[in-house]
C-alpha cells in the first residue's frame, strides 16, 4: 500500500477553461500516486457532471456570476468580483471537508484565487500553489515591481521594440497587458499573484526542465528560494491516460476527426485562440482571407463569442466557405489534444495560450503565433525566439502576412528546421516523463513533500 493511500488532497481550479484542464489533470496525476482527491468547484462554468472522474469527490460551492458580469471586458474587476463572491462559501465548504473523518493533506489552489491563502491558514491547512502557465511568463510577473521600479511600466508605445534587458529575450511590447484595464489595476494583480508563493508551502509548475530550466531556476533563485518548486510537466501526458472531453465546459465535436482523416499528412494547418481571446470583425476577415489564399487545408476552432460583436458568418462574403469546399472545416469547440495529435496536421496557429504551447510541444506540431493579452506575449517570444519552434506574426493579422507564414511554415524551405526543432523538443517532452526524467522525479519529490506536510 502506497503511503499516499487514504490521504485526501483538495483541489480547486479557477473556473476558466485554460485553468480548470491543468488542475484536473494534476488531481489524475496524484490520484495515481494513491491520493483521494476531492474538487471544490464554482457554479459558475460547472464542471460537466457526466464527464467527472468516478474516482473523485466534487463539491460545488454557490457561486454564480451575473451575466453582466462574466461580459466584462475588465478582467481584473471580474476577478475580484468572483474572489469576493467566492471566499465566505468556500470557506463553508472546506469545513465541511475538514470535518470528515478523512485527513486532508492539502489544499492546492489557483495564484489568482487570492483569498485561498488566508483561509487556508484559518483552518491551519497547508496550500500549494499550481501556476497554470509558464515559468518563464512567471518569471515575468515576479519581476514586474522590479519593471516598475525602472519606470518600464506602464509601457511606452516609443519602446515597443527595444529589448527588456532584465528580461531577455522578452521586448517591450512582449510584457503582459491586459487590454480594456486600468493598468494600475491589472500591475497590482499581477503583484498580487507573483506574492502568492511566498505564502504557501510549495509550487508546481505545468512546465519540464529541458524547456524552461532557467526560469524555474530564477524562480527559486531570485524569488522562492525557500519554497520547494516542482515542474512535473507536461501533466497531460504524465498521468493516465484519459479523454479531454472530460475537463471541458464546451462539448467538443468529434466530427473534425473524421474531417481530418480524408486530409493528406501534416498538409492541415489547425486554428485556435483558445477560450477567452475575442478577435474584432476586420481581423477575422483577414484571418479568413490569409487561410483561403495559403492554399493548405485547414481547421478552423470559432468558438461562440470570438468574434466581437457579430455572427460570424455574416462577417464573411457570401459563398466563401462554399467555395473552399472540403478544403476548409469549422468547428465551434474541437478535442484540440486529439486534433494536435493527429498525423494530418502539420501547423498550429495559437494565441499562445499556455496550454496550446504544451498540447503543440507534445506532438511536434511547430505553430504561428498571435499573442492576444495576459502572459502569452511572453510565450510567444519563448516560440519563436527561445525553442525557435514557430513563427510569430509580429506586425498584427493581415491576409498577405497570413499566407506568407503558413507557406513558409509549411511549405518553403525555411520551415524545414523549425519542423525538425518541433520533433527534437516533443522527445525531449517524452524523456522528462520516462523514468528517471526531470519530471518523474519531480512527481516523486512532491508526492514526498506532500506526505510531509
Ligand atoms: N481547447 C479545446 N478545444 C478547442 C480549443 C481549446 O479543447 O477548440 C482546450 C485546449 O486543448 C486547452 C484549453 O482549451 O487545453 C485552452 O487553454 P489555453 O491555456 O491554451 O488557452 P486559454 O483558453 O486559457 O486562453
Amino acid at each position: 500500500m502506497e503511503q499516499s493511500e487514504g490521504r485526501k488532497l483538495i483541489l480547486f481550479p479557477l473556473p476558466f477553461q485554460g485553468h480548470i484542464n491543468p488542475m484536473l489533470e494534476l488531481a489524475n496525476i496524484l490520484h495515481s500516486k494513491g491520493f483521494s482527491i476531492a474538487i471544490i468547484h464554482t457554479n459558475f462554468n460547472s464542471l460537466n457532471p457526466s464527464t467527472r472522474n468516478p474516482y473523485f469527490t466534487y463539491h460545488s460551492i454557490p457561486v454564480d456570476l451575473t451575466e453582466t458580469e462574466v461580459s466584462l471586458k475588465d478582467f481584473t474587476v471580474l476577478l475580484s468580483i468572483l474572489n469576493a463572491k467566492c471566499v465566505e462559501p468556500f470557506r463553508e465548504c472546506l469545513a465541511g471537508l475538514l470535518s470528515d473523518k478523512d485527513p486532508i493533506a492539502c489544499l492546492i489552489s489557483d495564484p489568482l484565487f487570492d483569498f485561498t491563502g488566508s483561509v487556508a491558514e484559518s483552518f491551519k491547512l497547508p496550500r500549494i500553489m499550481l501556476s497554470t502557465g509558464g515559468a518563464a511568463s512567471f518569471a515575468v510577473y515576479a519581476a514586474f515591481p522590479l519593471l516598475k521600479e525602472k519606470g518600464y511600466l506602464p509601457i511606452q508605445d516609443s519602446r515597443l521594440e527595444e529589448p527588456v534587458m532584465e528580461l531577455s529575450p522578452i521586448k517591450f511590447k512582449d510584457l503582459p497587458m491586459m487590454p480594456n484595464c486600468d493598468p494600475e489595476d491589472f500591475y497590482q494583480l499581477i503583484t498580487n499573484v507573483a506574492n502568492e508563493p511566498k505564502a504557501s508551502h510549495g509550487f508546481i509548475c505545468n512546465t519540464f526542465e529541458d524547456l524552461e530550466g532557467h526560469a524555474l531556476a530564477t524562480i527559486h533563485q531570485e524569488y522562492y528560494p525557500n519554497i520547494p518548486i516542482f515542474s512535473l510537466g507536461p501533466f497531460h501526458k504524465c498521468g493516465p491516460t484519459t479523454s479531454s472531453s472530460s475537463t471541458s465546459l464546451l462539448a467538443q465535436d468529434q466530427r473534425c476527426i473524421s474531417w481530418l482523416n480524408t486530409q493528406a499528412p501534416k498538409s492541415v494547418a489547425y486554428v485556435s485562440f483558445g477560450s477567452v481571446a475575442k478577435i474584432d470583425q476586420a481581423k477575422f476577415l483577414e484571418i479568413a482571407w490569409g487561410l483561403a489564399n495559403s492554399g493548405q487545408p485547414f481547421l478552423w476552432g470559432i468558438r461562440p463569442g470570438l468574434v466581437e460583436e457579430l455572427d460570424w458568418l455574416k462577417v464573411l462574403p457570401n459563398g466563401f466557405l462554399e467555395a473552399l469546399n472540403e478544403r476548409a472545416h469549422i468547428v465551434k469547440w474541437s478535442p484540440q489534444k486529439e486534433v494536435l495529435a493527429h498525423p494530418t496536421v502539420g501547423v498550429f496557429w495559437t494565441h499562445c495560450g499556455w496550454n496550446s504551447i504544451l498540447e503543440s510541444i507534445c506532438e511536434g506540431v511547430p505553430m504561428i503565433c498571435t499573442p492576444c493579452f495576459s502572459e502569452q506575449m511572453v510565450n510567444a517570444r519563448y516560440v519563436s525566439d527561445v525553442w525557435k519552434v514557430g513563427l510569430q506574426l509580429e506586425h498584427g493579422i493581415g491576409r498577405g502576412e497570413v499566407e506568407r507564414t503558413i507557406r513558409r511554415l509549411m511549405v518553403e524551405k525555411e520551415g524545414e528546421e523549425i519542423k525538425k526543432g518541433a520533433l527534437k523538443l516533443m522527445e525531449k517532452a517524452n524523456l522528462c516523463l520516462k523514468e528517471g526524467g526531470s519530471s518523474y522525479q519531480s512527481l516523486d519529490g512532491l508526492v514526498k513533500h506532500i506526505l510531509s506536510l
